[in-house]
């Protein structure tokens, strides 16, 4: 036994870490259920460094080192139970199984919970980037014990990306924590997307700029506040020219979004914890709007826009419009998605440190940005935080863009260009700072219909009124 870390699953994502911990100096037992993958990982990335392959699954446990450290990179869901079954009989007490896959989070505690019972450590663990990231340097969300962080962290943080010689790796929290943080980064990368698409929607339509004119905004936008990944791509995208006919490569892709399900989830567990994830879930909704064919086809056969013309004197105010609101509704997005992992961490008992998830997301990720040290630094100064939009640094940052914001959301609707997540995101941002909600109306008419009860304004205590019969008040 030798290996010091293996690695079964070597499909793209399983083939690309093994690569990456080899490259790191570390010896990496490989093991596929099927070995041809194995083989050719071997034969096309065997000089790399130092693998020991592997057939079956007992020779691959054997290989390894203790405290033996198993990554299962395999299809979530039905398939990393097959292999934890397969993996069981084979390990001892002590031994640490890493998965690696997008698992959805009440799976991992799940799955944590039987092998503990064991006396095994499974860590669930969040890795975003890609199979560029998982080769070159990913961001890697890990639960689990503190204990397993103990011997695992070190190898986990040397294959991470670094942004400041700081790895995009750190300890989540335990069980679910880590696969639930990465859902909630792939929720926030929905809403990041679908801004991102609005703005291009507006940019488009607003001044009939081509892709390409478009692209150049972002480029112009990737050297400020905006600076991401995303708006990298979303610029090298747009000025991407189709081949075949000559047309911006963006002009000619069906406008149909799909989705793998991490949004979904990541709204699921929104709806169920109650927290307002607005951005997310108009960016998941948006995606399922594009996919609506027969919808779409009815209601572009009879609904009258009844809009107005843009007309625009400034291009370069409109742009700038467009950028602050932008900018602005990506605060939102962001601020929620970390309201939900608060939510999410008081709930499950997680305790995890929003700061330091801002900061491994600097790097290796697909939402990585410039604009997440804001984040870390808010974290800092109040780690209780209770809304992100509240920290001083993001109060003034919206405030400077609020009004360009309202005239671009409500441009857009006079035009008739739908965009759900720009609107939703000044809707929230306009009702968590409202003195006074319509809510009491709801919760008037709530009493009316079905006795539920209120509070008053101006004493404690809990009320209802007999709306059918005398209405007076009772104090329950
Ligand atoms: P796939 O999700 O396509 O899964 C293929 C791998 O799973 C193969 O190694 C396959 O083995 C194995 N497998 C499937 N069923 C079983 C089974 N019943 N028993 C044993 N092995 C099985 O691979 P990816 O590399 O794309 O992704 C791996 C994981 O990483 C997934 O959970 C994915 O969600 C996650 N992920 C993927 C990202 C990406 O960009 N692709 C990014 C981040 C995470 P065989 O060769 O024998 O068929």
């Amino acid at each position: 036994a030798r290996a010091q870390i293996g690695v079964t699953g070597l499909a793209v994502m399983g083939r690309n870490l093994a690569r990456n911990f080899a490259r790191h100096g570390y010896t990496v037992a490989v093991h596929n259920r099927s070995f041809a993958k194995t083989q050719s990982l071997m034969d096309s990335a065997g000089h790399e460094g130092d693998f020991v392959p592997s057939e079956s699954m007992a020779d691959f446990v054997a290989s390894l080192e203790r405290p033996r450290k198993v990554v299962i990179m395999v299809k979530a869901g039905a398939a990393t139970d097959a292999v934890i079954d397969e993996l069981l009989p084979l390990l001892e007490e002590g031994d640490i199984v890493v998965d690696a896959g997008n698992a959805h989070f009440p799976d991992t505690i799940r799955r944590e919970e039987a092998l503990a019972a064991r006396g095994l450590h499974f860590v669930g663990t969040g890795v975003s980037g890609g199979e560029e990231g998982a080769l070159n340097g990913p961001s890697i969300m890990p639960g689990g014990t503190r204990e397993s962080y103990e011997s695992l962290g070190p190898i986990l943080e040397a294959i991470s990306a670094k942004v400041d010689g700081t790895p995009c790796c750190t300890y989540v929290g335990p069980n679910g924590a880590g696969h639930f943080v990465k859902m909630v980064h792939n929720g926030i990368e929905y809403a990041d997307m679908q801004l991102i698409a609005e703005a291009y929607d507006l940019l488009k339509q607003g001044l009939g700029a081509s892709a390409a004119e478009i692209g150049e905004i972002f480029s112009e936008w990737n050297t400020g506040d905006l600076e991401s990944f995303l708006i990298e791509i979303t610029a090298d995208v747009l000025q991407h020219v189709d081949a075949a006919t000559g047309s911006a490569f963006v002009d000619v892709v069906l406008d149909q979004a799909e989705q793998k399900g991490t949004g979904r989830w990541t709204v699921q567990n929104g709806l169920d914890l109650g927290v307002p994830i607005t951005g997310i879930a108009e960016a998941t909704f948006a995606r399922a709007l594009s996919g609506s064919v027969p919808q779409r086809e009815a209601g572009r056969a009879v609904l009258p826009a009844d809009a107005g013309t843009w007309e625009i004197d400034d291009r370069d105010a409109f742009v700038e419009d467009v950028r602050l609101a932008l900018y602005a509704s990506k605060v939102v997005a962001y601020s929620q998605g970390f309201d939900q992992i608060a939510a999410a961490s008081a709930e499950y008992g997680w305790d995890i440190d929003r700061g330091a998830m801002a900061r491994i997301w600097r790097g290796g990720c697909i939402i990585r940005a410039r604009f997440l040290n804001r984040i870390t630094e808010a974290y800092e100064r109040d780690a209780s935080l209770p809304l992100l939009l509240a920290d001083e640094y993001f109060t003034g940052a919206v405030a400077n863009g609020l009004a360009a914001w309202r005239r671009v959301v409500a441009r857009a609707a006079l035009n008739g260009v739908p965009t759900p997540a720009f609107s939703s995101s000044l809707a929230y941002y306009d009702g968590v700072r409202a003195e006074r909600l319509p809510a009491a109306l709801i919760q008037a008419q709530r009493d009316f219909f079905g006795a539920h009860t209120y509070r008053r304004t101006d004493r404690d205590g809990i009320f209802h009124t007999e709306w059918s019969d005398d209405r007076t008040e009772q104090e329950a």
